[in-house]
């Protein structure tokens, strides 16, 4: 494979990056790759490997992929080997890669801001149908995952995405990965400010652009100027919340450094006010600071959070400031606590036309090709062109008339898409778990599922907002470690001593300006078989001894 040229040092001379030279950062000319991701990404640019997707791997199939791209680069374009089936947990952690891949892929479509019409809805299920064996999964991060995918069939789905409008450029890979937004940007009544226009500039400018397509790790955005705080703003790297400026008014309050994962970080505030029309350019100093700046030494290093550890906001806001943008920033205020409890917008809600959007929920957002198909036509035969997908694994329908909205319900939950929903189908999410990541160690989604259903049938009468988030492992690709109850998948022995799938429990998380990570109690874990007692127990408790206003 033709190795492209040693990427250019940035044309702004950036200062000497100080005690942390040995850390590969490209600002301080180490240009060397130190490690085998730095090595294959200096090789090609991740971005190219959709030519060899279509001209080569896609027509000689499975076996004439590079492994550099199939491990490595063709996460760029959205695509990861899924596990084979029949491996258990035990055995993750001691199997090569190869051992563990399977054939297929698992394909990523993303969707910036959550943002779908009725059409490209109806092409993701059909695709899903067709070519994925009727998968599909919402993520938490509003994008749209399938599995079951051949290599031979990429090119073609490429095809009818972009048809539409939709995408998988950069979905995975160490890229700016799909840019969060609130759901109900541009409809809710009490919107502070709308950030779709930011959204779509920042797309426009640096995705799929060579000049930020090798970043150190995963850059991950969220932009929201819904009072509700409902992209999870705290765990990305870089945030931008709705705010009023005492005399500038609306614009957003600059967050960055958060992440989940290993070392975990909430966001920090810069203290800067930036109005909507300049969140693209302050976007574009931030993930220059990280590109150039970055750790590219060790993988579990390279995150903008370990970056930030060592400067602190006051010299990144600095630097931001004299080396990226050549200006000052505003000094703004901090977002307020948010109005609600919930965040998912479930439910039926007036939008400031009139109208009304409605929040679903499927459970641990499972749906699937035939039942996307369907929600796309109730939409559309309730007048509505326009969906959102949540941070929270739902789905929202948009622009409803008030006579239409009783008979939409029926229709979605004739589905199984619960509008009213029970505080567990509402916060319980998991990730995807055994069944096809090759990271994990236990199974996620059909345990998530289950729980719900028993809870919903143990006790009923519970409501008060409540996330349970189950992680298939350590990572943190569910967000357990900001959930009331975050599960974390790991095997245990049982009573009788038997090796068996169960969960570090991590209790007390949350998001919000209540933000804090969940305590892992020291021996506290539960088998997968005893998790509907064990969150029973807690949430009995719970009811009965606590105080007023406690979650
Ligand atoms: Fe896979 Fe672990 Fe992420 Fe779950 S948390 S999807 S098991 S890497």
């Amino acid at each position: 494979m033709a190795a492209t040229p040693e990427k250019p040092a940035p044309a702004t001379p950036r200062r000497k990056a100080g005690r942390h030279r040995g850390e590969g950062q490209w600002a301080a000319g180490h240009f060397t790759p130190l490690n085998g991701n730095e090595q294959f990404k200096k090789d090609d640019d991740g971005l190219n490997v959709r030519t060899r997707i279509e001209t080569i791997y896609s027509k000689r199939g499975f076996d004439s992929i590079d492994p550099n791209d199939l491990r490595g680069r063709m996460r760029w374009w959205g695509l990861y080997t899924q596990r084979k089936p029949g491996i258990d947990g035990g055995k993750t952690a001691i199997l090569e890669p190869e051992e563990l891949d399977d054939e297929y892929f698992m394909l990523r479509v993303r969707i910036d801001g959550g943002r779908l019409t009725t059409e490209q809805l109806r092409v993701i299920g059909e695709i899903s149908v067709e070519f994925a064996r009727g998968t599909a999964d919402i993520t938490d991060r509003q994008n749209v995952q399938y599995h079951w995918i051949r290599i031979e069939d990429v090119p073609e789905i490429w095809r009818r995405l972009e048809a539409v409008g939709l995408s998988t450029t950069e979905a995975c890979g160490d890229t700016p990965r799909t840019i969060l937004g609130s759901p109900v940007a541009g409809v809710a009544e009490d919107e502070i400010i709308d950030g779709t226009t930011a959204i779509d500039e920042i797309h426009r400018r640096f995705i799929g652009n060579p000049d930020y397509s090798n970043l150190p790790r995963k850059f991950k955005t969220a932009i929201s100027g819904s009072p509700q705080l409902d992209v999870a703003h705290e765990i990305n790297d870089i945030a931008f919340v709705g705010v009023n400026h005492p005399e500038h008014g609306p614009g957003f309050d600059l967050w960055v450094g958060g992440g989940l994962s290993t070392n975990p970080k909430l966001g920090q505030r810069l203290g800067a006010w930036v109005p909507l029309d300049e969140v693209p350019d302050v976007y574009g100093g931030v993930i220059g600071i990280f590109r150039d700046y970055g750790y590219r030494r060790l993988r579990t290093r390279a995150r903008l959070k370990f970056l930030l550890a060592d400067w602190g906001t006051e010299k990144f806001r600095q630097i931001l400031e004299d080396e990226y943008l050549e200006r000052k920033l505003v000094d703004g205020p901090a977002p307020e606590q948010p109005a609600g409890t919930w965040r998912d917008h479930l439910g039926v809600h007036r939008q400031k036309d009139g109208r009304f959007y409605v929040g679903f929920a499927p459970r641990v957002g499972r749906v699937d090709g035939p039942q996307l198909v369907k929600i796309a036509e109730v939409a559309a035969a309730h007048g509505s062109d326009r969906l959102r997908t949540t941070t929270e694994q739902k789905m929202i329908v948009l622009d409803v008339e008030e006579s239409q909205v009783p008979s939409l319900i029926a229709g979605l939950e004739a589905l199984d898409l619960k509008v009213n929903a029970s505080p567990f189908r509402r916060g319980t999410m998991a990730c995807t778990g055994i069944e096809f990541c090759k990271l994990a160690i236990v199974e996620t989604k059909a345990r998530g599922a289950s729980l719900i259903d028993e809870l919903e049938r143990r006790i009923p009468d519970f409501d008060e907002p409540i996330t349970i988030n189950i992680n298939g492992c350590p990572n943190a690709c569910a967000r357990i470690q900001v959930a009331d109850i975050g599960l974390k998948g790991q095997l245990m022995l049982d009573k009788d001593g038997n090796q068996v799938e169960g969960f570090q429990v991590h209790l007390g998380g949350a998001l919000g300006l209540e933000a804090g990570f969940g305590r892992k109690v020291r021996g506290l874990k539960v088998t997968s078989d005893d998790l509907p007692d064990y969150v029973e127990r807690v949430l009995g408790r719970f009811q009965k001894e606590r105080e007023d206003g406690e979650r």
